[in-house]
């Protein structure tokens, strides 16, 4: 079997139905197959002992590789059209967040998300930890208004216009909150809002970038930026 990392929640010696399946009818697994088990805290080599499903495995060898960023990191990326939140929770996982939590803004066009969506993203947030050996999944939350959002100990909010550069006000050691505005951008109230909760405009460069890529470059810029 080729290699793979699939996320066993308790590390119980079970795998859930759907990991079960993909080991099963992608992965073509036999008895004796070795591969990798994950879940919130624990990584560990496992081997096939019972094909199911559900794919029953024991385990060989505990591991604890460092795939944190060392800080929380929570994203609030404007609710979206269509499914680009879905490009937004599988990079934001990749890069290292923690949290991910829509806002419902003024300008969103959603206003909000049913519970077969944030249920996807969710899983997509698996999937996206399982992809980049990260051992914590990310909460993906229901949305809130922005409003609502909590004061943050160190906040960045990407705003079109803004001067302020990531790295020259970034301090790695502090929790990390980030605002990413909708397609058509925050409003001046709800930027002015961020700011007394602790927000700071910060720019993402010369060019107008889609809301999706700016979620992106703000994450990279702190988190795989500093090598974290
Ligand atoms: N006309 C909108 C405006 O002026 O805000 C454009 C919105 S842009 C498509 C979507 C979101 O991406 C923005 O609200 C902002 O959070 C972020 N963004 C896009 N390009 C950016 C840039 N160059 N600097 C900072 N933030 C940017």
């Amino acid at each position: 079997m080729r290699p793979h990392r699939a996320y066993s929640p308790g590390l119980t010696g079970v795998l859930p139905l759907r990991e079960s399946r993909h080991l099963l009818e992608v992965l073509r697994a036999r008895v004796g197959d070795r591969f990798t088990v994950f879940d919130a805290e624990r990584e560990a080599l496992a081997e096939v002992v019972e094909l199911g499903p559900p794919v029953r495995y024991r385990l060989l060898e505990e591991r604890r590789p460092e795939r944190e960023v060392g800080v929380e990191v929570a994203l609030y990326p404007a609710l979206l059209k269509g499914d680009k939140l879905a490009e937004v929770v599988r990079a934001a996982t990749e890069l290292g967040a923690t949290r991910i939590q829509p806002l419902i803004t003024r300008h969103s066009v959603p206003k909000g998300m049913g519970e077969g969506k944030l249920r996807r993203l969710q899983a997509i947030a698996v999937e996206a930890a399982k992809q980049s050996g990260r051992l914590r999944v990310p909460e993906v939350l229901p949305p809130i208004p922005l409003g609502e959002v909590p004061e943050a100990a160190q906040g960045l909010v990407a705003h079109v216009g803004a001067s302020a550069l990531v790295r020259e006000v970034l301090d790695p050691l502090k929790p990390l909150a980030l605002a990413v505005g909708p397609e058509g951008g925050f409003a001046e109230e709800e930027v002015e809002l961020l700011q007394e909760k602790g927000f700071l405009p910060v720019t993402l460069g010369r060019r107008i970038l889609r809301a999706e890529t700016a979620a992106i470059a703000l994450l990279a810029l702190g988190t795989a930026g500093e090598g974290r």
